[in-house]
């Protein structure tokens, strides 16, 4: 049954990936996402309707806009595709659950977070904030106990410290992130930290050992590791959580 229904849900998860491509283009800078519609970055020219399905267009233009022929970014296909992915992958565990809305809020913006972060280096409050807010509210509804917000407010108190000591490394960003993070996951927020801190090691190793010492000055936008981070805490969290304890 879950099966299905995540079958179900992958059309309406690329629909919602294409729609979190535009949110992540325009808010930062403070753009409506309403209108004007689809338009080329290059040539402004409107985009329409045939050329802007999901997965389908990109291939079909070869990654090209039709008018003036301007590259179009991997990130367009790859946010839809992943959101697709992440949507059903919700669907698929929590089934026909209210949680499963609640997750694929979560998923939702963590996609336009980490687009936003790669390319702009800015997790935007106006997504960060509501969304915090959203999954709090919810998940102590469902769940009813403290346990989500005190792991959101301990884990934002936690990054917040890390950023006093460590300006170069994290930034508020990252601190309001860690609230979403901790609201949605509760205790297991302290895997989705080790899998994002241990993730953002390759890119930085690959930095120093490219730049050498420059690479202190380098920066590396942190949203995405702590979401991949929350993606594997999301799904599988508590397996990695109990086995880790289990070794003590
Ligand atoms: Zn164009």
């Amino acid at each position: 049954m879950s099966a299905v229904a995540a079958l179900f849900a992958f059309l309406p998860g690329l629909a919602l990936g294409s729609f979190l491509n535009v949110v992540a283009a325009r808010v930062p800078r403070r753009e409506s996402i309403v209108s004007p519609g689809s338009h080329c970055m290059s040539c402004d020219h409107e985009i329409a309707w045939y050329d802007n399905i999901p997965l389908v267009s990109y291939a079909v233009l070869r990654g090209r806009c039709r008018t003036c022929k301007a590259k179009i970014g991997l990130r367009y296909p790859a946010v839809e595709l992943v959101t697709a992915l992440l949507i059903s992958a919700c669907v698929w565990k929590f089934g026909l659950h209210p949680e499963a809305l609640v997750a694929v809020v979560f998923g939702a913006a963590l996609v336009a977070i980490s687009a936003a972060d790669l390319e702009h280096m800015i997790v935007p409050n106006v997504i960060v904030l509501p969304a915090a807010a959203v999954v709090l509210a919810a998940q102590s509804a469902i769940h009813p106990s403290f346990e989500w917000a005190i792991s959101a407010f301990a884990f934002a108190a936690f990054l917040l410290l890390v950023a006093l000591v460590y300006p170069g490394g994290m930034g508020m960003g990252d601190v309001k992130l860690a609230l979403l993070l901790g609201a949605m996951l509760g205790r297991t927020v302290a895997v989705a930290f080790a899998v994002g801190a241990l993730s953002a090691l390759v890119p930085s190793i690959w930095l120093i050992a490219r730049h050498g010492g420059k690479a202190r000055k380098m920066k590396i936008p942190f949203a995405p590791f702590l979401a991949l981070g929350a993606v594997v805490a999301l799904f599988a969290g508590s397996y990695l959580l109990d086995t880790y304890l289990s070794l003590y």
